[in-house]
């Protein structure tokens, strides 16, 4: 039987249309929402996730300010952009975007955000909190897929959750809230992999949570049945055709798609529940971003 296919978007749109409510809300008591982004310099990556939060806070009515010291400043100046931001009553959140330049260290730059502005839960301290079960913040990712586990009645208590991935702003926070609630975690990532142990891991897991940005990583073969698999990966890839040669676009270049690390139409017909990419986890991430930015608003201002 093929898995119920999870709609993401839909959660997401419903989501936005409480957080613009709650938004105009706080406007009606004087208190304006904003979010600061700090790119230091112009990686694309970096730039193409600025675009997509300013169209976001346009959409949302929230301020938006584009902190973009150049790729020279020094780490000293960049620090100096952060302080203005954390005293700037219109900036309730800063994000930095990362990567940044060599000569600047991510520390000295999340270290220096306001607590209370750093809504993605970068800074050690909100870290730790989250560490201990005390979230100000969950990072934004993480809480999407507690957001869409918690919207199909997951219960965690002694559930097996298997996660794929332990990077510091995915994984390994990802494990941790799982934990916290009481699921049975195994955190698994490349060294995994190299044992030849991954599968020996995910075919035991109730929900499946894969976030190593490795395309098909995750095939029929390692998922138990009717496990809910939670794709959070995002990756190019080319689209091949039948011969599996590169299929191409106008110009002559091969067209690209974008997937996650799940073989979608093949985990499907094992899987019990699945998230699709695109259209899947990231774009309940976005509207986890917002939330915690108007709770940093609300906390900022007595209300939480
Ligand atoms: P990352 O920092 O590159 O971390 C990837 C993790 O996967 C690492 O722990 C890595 O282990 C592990 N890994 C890599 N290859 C593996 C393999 N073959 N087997 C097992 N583990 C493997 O990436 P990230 O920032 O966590 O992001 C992960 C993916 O999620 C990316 O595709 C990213 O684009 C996507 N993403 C999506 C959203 C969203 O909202 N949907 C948000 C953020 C990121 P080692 O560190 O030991 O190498």
């Amino acid at each position: 039987m093929s898995a119920k296919v999870i709609d993401c978007v839909a959660i997401a749109e419903e989501i936005k249309k409480e957080l613009m409510s709650d938004i105009e809300g706080l406007k009606k008591k004087g208190i304006s929402v904003g979010i600061a982004t700090v790119l230091v310099g112009d990686d694309f990556g970096a730039r193409m996730y600025r675009g997509q939060i300013e169209k976001f806070c346009q959409e949302m009515g929230v301020e938006y300010t584009n902190a973009n010291p150049s790729s020279d400043a020094s780490e000293a100046d960049v620090v100096k952009v952060v302080e203005e931001l954390n005293e700037n009553d219109k900036v309730s959140g800063i994000i930095p975007l990362r990567p940044f330049p060599e000569h600047i260290s991510d520390y000295a730059i999340i270290n220096t955000i306001e607590l209370n502005k750093d809504i993605d839960c970068f800074h050690p301290y909100n870290m730790g909190k989250l560490t201990l079960g005390e979230i100000t913040f969950a990072p934004a990712t993480p809480a999407a897929c507690i957001e869409i586990m918690d919207r199909e009645k997951v219960n965690f208590e002694g559930a097996e959750i298997v996660v794929v991935g332990h990077s510091n702003i995915v994984g390994k926070p990802i494990s941790i809230l799982c934990l916290n609630r009481n699921a049975t975690t195994s955190t698994t990532h490349i060294f995994t992999s190299m044992a030849k142990n991954l599968e020996k891991h995910t075919t035991g897991a109730d929900i499946l949570i894969v976030a190593a940005g490795k395309a098909n990583l995750i095939t029929p073969a390692q998922v138990k049945e009717g496990a809910f698999v939670i794709d959070v990966g995002i990756n190019r890839v080319k689209v091949l055709d039948e011969n599996g040669e590169p299929v191409l676009n106008e110009k002559g270049k091969p067209k690209t798609k974008t997937v996650g690390d799940v073989d979608f139409d093949a985990v499907k017909e094992k899987a019990g529940k699945i998230t699709p990419v695109p259209g899947g986890v990231g774009a309940i991430t976005n509207m986890m971003l917002m939330r915690n930015t108007v709770k940093a608003a609300k906390v900022q201002h007595g209300l939480e």
